[in-house]
């Protein structure tokens, strides 16, 4: 079942001396259950489809359909009751606690809460809950934005960054505590993050947005299996590996070395450029009088993905 459909959903920003197509004609949809990342440089139009989704965007074209109701998201807020999402601000009674404010947002939407699971994940992201938000820092005002998102037996969770000045290991705490919830739950999340190497861990599917068009969707096992190959060579000696760095910039000018050292060399290759090397070690005398060891993986999310982010500022090509 598809619990979020997008189709053709277009937004403008218009400021004083220009208009911004920040979203460009898109479509997608998530099934229930997925765990889908929804990745893209800065300024490509992440927030904005969310914040399209969730209602909180004037102005918005298209078809939005949550949980097989089709709504409008400028007048329905009712369907936001099954979404459990971070706000952006913490637009709250700045001297009430995370517990306040989850109570508080439990009553004015009508979402029941288990205290004892919000108190636990606070601990593990090691929040003092008895705080007033006014006194916490960004990471830590972050994490009560956490919990609100979490209070809920949500069946959608929508995350707009939501480690976005968490220390490294709240991140991946962060990260473990979303894929139980998932695991219990079967909840479907929607997740934006620059943090490929947990989104990699994390989501079945992604999509990729560049200036405010979904350039790439596909699963994940997908990507790397159509990816480029990294291979890690390791060679008896410099002189070797020299020989072997003039064979690879003939015959693969295209592959782009990622690191070198005296005796080892990590480089990316196409997959067909894969067979023809395999092939050429297995011909030549020398590979096998100067490689000790090699490796070869599929590359990850991160090398997938770079040749995405590589552009020059988004935000001034539209
Ligand atoms: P980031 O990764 O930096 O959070 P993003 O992918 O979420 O980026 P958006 O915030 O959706 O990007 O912005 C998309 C485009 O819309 C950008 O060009 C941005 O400058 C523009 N934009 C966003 N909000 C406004 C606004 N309120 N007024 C004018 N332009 C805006």
């Amino acid at each position: 079942m598809e619990v979020i459909q997008v189709n053709n959903l277009v937004k403008y920003y218009k400021t004083k001396k220009k208009v911004v197509k920040a979203v460009d004609d898109i479509s997608f949809s998530i099934l229930k259950g997925e765990r889908f990342g929804f990745l893209g440089p800065n300024g490509a139009g992440k927030t904005t489809t969310i914040r399209a989704i969730l209602g909180l965007l004037r102005g918005v074209k298209g078809e939005i359909t949550i949980l097989g109701e089709k709504i409008n998201p400028n007048k329905d807020t009712v369907y936001r009751n099954h979404i459990g999402y971070i706000p952006g601000e913490l637009g709250l009674e700045p001297e009430f606690n995370a517990i306040q404010i989850c109570k508080y947002l439990s009553e004015l939407y009508d979402i029941s809460f288990n205290l004892d699971e919000i108190k636990n994940i606070a601990k593990r992201l090691k929040l003092d809950v008895n705080r007033p938000i006014q006194e916490l820092s960004k990471g830590n005002k972050q994490k009560v934005g956490i919990l609100t998102a979490l209070m809920g037996d949500f069946d959608i969770l929508i995350l707009d960054e939501p480690t976005a000045g968490l220390d490294p290991l709240i991140q991946s705490e962060f990260f473990e505590i979303i894929k139980e919830r998932q695991e219990k739950t079967s909840c479907t999340v929607f997740i934006c993050s620059h943090l490929l190497s947990e989104v990699e861990k994390f989501c079945n599917r992604v999509a990729i947005i560049r200036n405010g068009k979904i350039v790439e969707i596909s699963k994940i096992s997908e990507l790397k299996e159509k990816g480029l190959k990294s291979f890690q060579l390791e060679f008896t000696s410099n002189a070797g590996l020299m020989e072997f760095v003039q064979y690879l910039e003939s015959q693969f000018p295209s592959a782009s070395v990622k690191s070198q050292s005296v005796n080892r060399i990590e480089f990316l290759i196409t997959p067909e450029n894969k067979r023809n090397l395999l092939h050429d070690i297995s011909e030549m005398q020398w590979a096998g009088e100067y490689i000790k060891d090699f490796n070869i993986n599929n590359s990850s999310l991160e090398d997938i993905f770079m040749k995405y982010y590589e552009i020059d500022n988004p935000e001034e090509e539209r």
